[in-house]
Protein backbone atom coordinates (compact mmCIF):
# COMPACT_ATOMS: atom_id res chain seq x y z
CA UNK A 1 0.00 0.00 0.00
CA UNK A 2 1.29 2.89 -1.24
CA UNK A 3 2.47 5.37 1.95
CA UNK A 4 2.14 8.92 1.16
CA UNK A 5 3.31 8.81 -2.54
CA UNK A 6 0.44 7.83 -5.20
CA UNK A 7 -3.34 6.32 -3.99
CA UNK A 8 -5.87 6.02 -6.53
CA UNK A 9 -8.74 5.16 -4.55
CA UNK A 10 -9.14 6.55 -1.72
CA UNK A 11 -12.48 7.84 1.28
CA UNK A 12 -12.79 10.49 2.82
CA UNK A 13 -14.88 10.66 6.72
CA UNK A 14 -15.62 13.68 8.25
CA UNK A 15 -18.37 13.99 11.16
CA UNK A 16 -21.01 16.66 10.79
CA UNK A 17 -19.37 19.00 13.03
CA UNK A 18 -16.85 19.36 10.10
CA UNK A 19 -19.79 21.40 7.81
CA UNK A 20 -21.20 23.62 10.91
CA UNK A 21 -18.05 26.02 10.91
CA UNK A 22 -18.70 28.25 13.90
CA UNK A 23 -22.15 27.70 14.80
CA UNK A 24 -23.19 25.51 17.37
CA UNK A 25 -25.37 22.86 14.58
CA UNK A 26 -26.80 22.51 11.50
CA UNK A 27 -24.72 23.53 8.08
CA UNK A 28 -22.71 26.72 7.54
CA UNK A 29 -22.16 26.86 3.39
CA UNK A 30 -18.95 28.55 2.88
CA UNK A 31 -17.36 25.43 5.15
CA UNK A 32 -19.20 23.21 3.01
CA UNK A 33 -17.83 25.26 0.00
CA UNK A 34 -14.29 24.97 1.60
CA UNK A 35 -14.43 21.12 2.27
CA UNK A 36 -15.41 20.77 -1.27
CA UNK A 37 -12.64 22.96 -2.68
CA UNK A 38 -10.34 20.35 -0.65
CA UNK A 39 -12.17 17.70 -2.35
CA UNK A 40 -11.28 19.20 -5.78
CA UNK A 41 -7.96 19.91 -5.74
CA UNK A 42 -7.61 15.72 -4.82
CA UNK A 43 -10.03 15.75 -7.48
CA UNK A 44 -7.75 17.33 -10.13
CA UNK A 45 -4.96 14.70 -9.04
CA UNK A 46 -6.83 11.93 -10.63
CA UNK A 47 -7.21 10.37 -7.45
CA UNK A 48 -10.85 8.43 -6.87
CA UNK A 49 -12.57 9.88 -3.92
CA UNK A 50 -15.75 8.56 -1.77
CA UNK A 51 -16.93 10.42 1.19
CA UNK A 52 -18.78 9.36 4.13
CA UNK A 53 -20.31 12.29 6.15
CA UNK A 54 -21.63 12.21 9.51
CA UNK A 55 -24.48 13.77 11.09
CA UNK A 56 -23.53 14.93 14.65
CA UNK A 57 -24.20 18.76 13.06
CA UNK A 58 -28.30 17.67 13.35
CA UNK A 59 -28.97 14.89 15.27
CA UNK A 60 -27.26 12.15 16.92
CA UNK A 61 -28.82 8.99 17.82
CA UNK A 62 -27.28 9.12 21.33
CA UNK A 63 -28.70 12.98 22.11
CA UNK A 64 -32.25 11.33 21.05
CA UNK A 65 -32.19 8.12 22.95
CA UNK A 66 -30.94 10.26 26.23
CA UNK A 67 -34.17 12.32 25.51
CA UNK A 68 -36.37 9.37 25.89
CA UNK A 69 -36.78 8.73 22.53
CA UNK A 70 -36.43 4.67 21.17
CA UNK A 71 -32.73 3.89 19.95
CA UNK A 72 -33.19 2.70 16.84
CA UNK A 73 -36.11 5.37 16.37
CA UNK A 74 -33.22 8.02 17.32
CA UNK A 75 -30.62 6.39 15.18
CA UNK A 76 -32.75 6.35 12.02
CA UNK A 77 -33.26 10.33 12.39
CA UNK A 78 -29.49 10.14 12.96
CA UNK A 79 -29.00 8.83 9.54
CA UNK A 80 -31.59 11.17 7.91
CA UNK A 81 -29.60 14.04 8.92
CA UNK A 82 -26.42 12.44 7.18
CA UNK A 83 -28.74 12.62 3.96
CA UNK A 84 -29.08 16.30 4.19
CA UNK A 85 -25.57 16.99 4.65
CA UNK A 86 -24.08 14.59 1.67
CA UNK A 87 -26.79 16.96 -0.42
CA UNK A 88 -25.66 19.64 0.76
CA UNK A 89 -22.11 18.73 -0.31
CA UNK A 90 -22.75 16.93 -3.20
CA UNK A 91 -24.47 20.67 -4.30
CA UNK A 92 -20.91 21.98 -2.97
CA UNK A 93 -19.35 19.61 -5.20
CA UNK A 94 -21.01 20.78 -8.50
CA UNK A 95 -20.13 23.87 -7.79
CA UNK A 96 -16.95 23.23 -8.36
CA UNK A 97 -17.91 21.41 -11.46
CA UNK A 98 -17.37 17.67 -10.39
CA UNK A 99 -19.26 15.23 -11.05
CA UNK A 100 -21.19 13.75 -8.04
CA UNK A 101 -23.63 10.56 -7.07
CA UNK A 102 -25.35 10.54 -3.54
CA UNK A 103 -25.87 6.75 -2.81
CA UNK A 104 -28.20 6.37 -0.17
CA UNK A 105 -27.74 3.13 2.25
CA UNK A 106 -31.66 3.62 2.62
CA UNK A 107 -33.64 3.56 -0.21
CA UNK A 108 -35.33 6.90 -1.45
CA UNK A 109 -35.29 6.95 -5.27
CA UNK A 110 -36.40 10.81 -5.83
CA UNK A 111 -32.85 11.89 -3.51
CA UNK A 112 -30.36 9.58 -4.18
CA UNK A 113 -29.24 6.09 -6.01
CA UNK A 114 -29.70 3.22 -4.19
CA UNK A 115 -26.86 1.65 -3.10
CA UNK A 116 -25.65 -1.32 -5.64
CA UNK A 117 -21.27 -1.85 -5.39
CA UNK A 118 -21.29 -2.52 -8.31
CA UNK A 119 -22.72 0.30 -9.62
CA UNK A 120 -20.72 2.66 -6.97
CA UNK A 121 -17.30 0.89 -8.33
CA UNK A 122 -18.73 2.23 -12.01
CA UNK A 123 -18.97 5.72 -11.08
CA UNK A 124 -15.81 5.63 -9.02
CA UNK A 125 -13.94 4.71 -12.54
CA UNK A 126 -15.38 7.43 -14.41
CA UNK A 127 -14.01 9.70 -11.77
CA UNK A 128 -17.56 10.64 -10.28
CA UNK A 129 -17.10 11.83 -6.47
CA UNK A 130 -19.40 9.13 -4.25
CA UNK A 131 -20.82 10.42 -1.10
CA UNK A 132 -22.78 7.66 0.78
CA UNK A 133 -25.10 8.31 3.02
CA UNK A 134 -27.47 7.23 5.91
CA UNK A 135 -24.47 5.45 6.94
CA UNK A 136 -24.45 1.69 7.06
CA UNK A 137 -28.80 2.01 7.04
CA UNK A 138 -28.60 0.49 10.56
CA UNK A 139 -29.43 1.72 13.81
CA UNK A 140 -26.34 1.34 16.20
CA UNK A 141 -23.56 1.78 14.35
CA UNK A 142 -21.80 4.99 13.48
CA UNK A 143 -20.62 6.84 10.29
CA UNK A 144 -16.96 5.56 10.97
CA UNK A 145 -18.47 2.15 11.05
CA UNK A 146 -19.95 3.09 7.39
CA UNK A 147 -16.79 4.51 6.25
CA UNK A 148 -14.78 1.52 7.00
CA UNK A 149 -17.23 -0.82 5.33
CA UNK A 150 -17.49 1.40 2.30
CA UNK A 151 -13.95 1.74 2.40
CA UNK A 152 -13.27 -1.78 2.33
CA UNK A 153 -16.29 -2.43 -0.37
CA UNK A 154 -14.96 0.07 -2.74
CA UNK A 155 -11.00 -1.65 -2.08
CA UNK A 156 -10.20 2.06 -1.16
CA UNK A 157 -6.43 2.42 0.09
CA UNK A 158 -6.86 4.68 2.83
CA UNK A 159 -9.48 6.12 4.76
CA UNK A 160 -8.82 9.62 5.17
CA UNK A 161 -10.01 11.03 8.54
CA UNK A 162 -10.86 14.44 8.28
CA UNK A 163 -10.63 16.31 11.88
CA UNK A 164 -9.52 20.03 13.93
CA UNK A 165 -6.59 18.31 14.84
CA UNK A 166 -3.27 17.38 12.86
CA UNK A 167 -3.76 13.24 13.91
CA UNK A 168 -3.89 11.09 17.07
CA UNK A 169 -2.31 12.66 20.50
CA UNK A 170 -2.01 10.56 23.57
CA UNK A 171 -4.04 13.46 24.99
CA UNK A 172 -6.48 16.03 23.65
CA UNK A 173 -4.18 18.60 21.98
CA UNK A 174 -6.54 21.65 22.72
CA UNK A 175 -6.69 20.64 26.68
CA UNK A 176 -3.17 19.51 27.49
CA UNK A 177 -0.01 21.52 25.86
CA UNK A 178 2.39 18.96 26.54
CA UNK A 179 -0.28 16.41 24.37
CA UNK A 180 1.87 14.41 22.05
CA UNK A 181 1.05 13.21 18.43
CA UNK A 182 1.58 9.81 17.58
CA UNK A 183 3.18 9.51 13.76
CA UNK A 184 1.67 5.96 13.66
CA UNK A 185 -0.27 3.94 15.87
CA UNK A 186 -1.57 0.44 15.60
CA UNK A 187 -5.14 -0.49 15.69
CA UNK A 188 -4.63 -2.31 18.92
CA UNK A 189 -3.08 0.23 20.94
CA UNK A 190 -6.10 2.63 19.33
CA UNK A 191 -8.12 0.43 21.08
CA UNK A 192 -6.64 -0.52 24.20
CA UNK A 193 -5.78 3.19 24.75
CA UNK A 194 -9.06 4.01 23.71
CA UNK A 195 -7.29 6.75 21.52
CA UNK A 196 -10.77 8.04 20.42
CA UNK A 197 -9.77 7.93 16.45
CA UNK A 198 -13.19 5.82 15.44
CA UNK A 199 -15.22 3.51 17.59
CA UNK A 200 -14.05 0.23 18.23
CA UNK A 201 -16.44 -1.35 15.64
CA UNK A 202 -15.02 0.83 12.76
CA UNK A 203 -11.15 0.60 14.09
CA UNK A 204 -11.78 -3.16 14.47
CA UNK A 205 -13.38 -3.65 10.98
CA UNK A 206 -10.63 -1.49 9.68
CA UNK A 207 -7.62 -3.86 11.36
CA UNK A 208 -9.43 -7.34 10.05
CA UNK A 209 -8.76 -5.92 6.62
CA UNK A 210 -5.51 -4.22 7.04
CA UNK A 211 -7.86 -0.60 5.72
CA UNK A 212 -4.83 2.50 6.77
CA UNK A 213 -6.77 5.18 8.33
CA UNK A 214 -4.37 8.54 8.26
CA UNK A 215 -5.94 11.16 10.61
CA UNK A 216 -5.07 14.86 9.71
CA UNK A 217 -6.43 18.45 9.74
CA UNK A 218 -9.21 19.89 7.64
CA UNK A 219 -8.43 23.12 8.98
CA UNK A 220 -4.75 23.79 7.15
CA UNK A 221 -6.30 25.36 3.32
CA UNK A 222 -5.10 22.54 0.93
CA UNK A 223 -4.98 20.17 3.68
CA UNK A 224 -6.15 17.20 2.33
CA UNK A 225 -4.22 17.31 -0.69
CA UNK A 226 -1.02 17.63 0.94
CA UNK A 227 -1.36 14.65 3.04
CA UNK A 228 -2.34 12.77 -0.43
CA UNK A 229 0.86 14.03 -1.48
CA UNK A 230 3.35 13.12 1.47
CA UNK A 231 3.68 16.16 3.08
CA UNK A 232 2.23 18.00 6.11
CA UNK A 233 1.57 16.13 9.53
CA UNK A 234 -0.83 13.45 10.33
CA UNK A 235 -1.39 10.06 12.29
CA UNK A 236 -0.99 6.77 10.47
CA UNK A 237 -3.22 4.42 12.58
CA UNK A 238 -2.16 0.27 10.76
CA UNK A 239 -1.32 -3.16 11.71
N1 LIG B 1 -26.25 6.25 12.44
C1 LIG B 1 -26.75 4.96 12.53
N2 LIG B 1 -26.21 3.98 11.73
C2 LIG B 1 -25.17 4.21 10.90
C3 LIG B 1 -24.63 5.52 10.84
C4 LIG B 1 -25.20 6.52 11.62
O1 LIG B 1 -27.68 4.70 13.27
O2 LIG B 1 -24.72 3.27 10.21
C5 LIG B 1 -26.91 7.33 13.21
C6 LIG B 1 -26.49 7.40 14.66
O3 LIG B 1 -27.60 7.77 15.42
C7 LIG B 1 -25.48 8.53 14.68
C8 LIG B 1 -26.04 9.46 13.63
O4 LIG B 1 -26.57 8.59 12.64
O5 LIG B 1 -25.42 9.16 15.93
C9 LIG B 1 -25.05 10.42 13.01
O6 LIG B 1 -23.86 9.77 12.67
P1 LIG B 1 -22.49 9.98 13.47
O7 LIG B 1 -22.77 10.14 14.93
O8 LIG B 1 -21.56 8.91 13.05
O9 LIG B 1 -22.02 11.37 12.89
P2 LIG B 1 -20.69 12.21 13.17
O10 LIG B 1 -20.34 12.05 14.63
O11 LIG B 1 -19.61 11.66 12.31
O12 LIG B 1 -21.07 13.60 12.79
Amino acid sequence: IPHGGKYSRVLLKISGEALMGDQGYGLHPPTVARIAHEVKAVHDMGVEICMVIGGGNIFRGLQGSAQGMERATADYMGMLATVMNALAMQAALEGENIHTRVISAIRMDEVAEPYIRRRAVRHLEKKRVIIFAAGTGNPYFTTDTAATLRANEMNCEAIFKGTKVDGVYDKDPKKHADAKRYENVTYDEVLQKHLGVMDASAIALARDNDLPIIVFSLDEPGGFRGILAGEGTYTRVHG
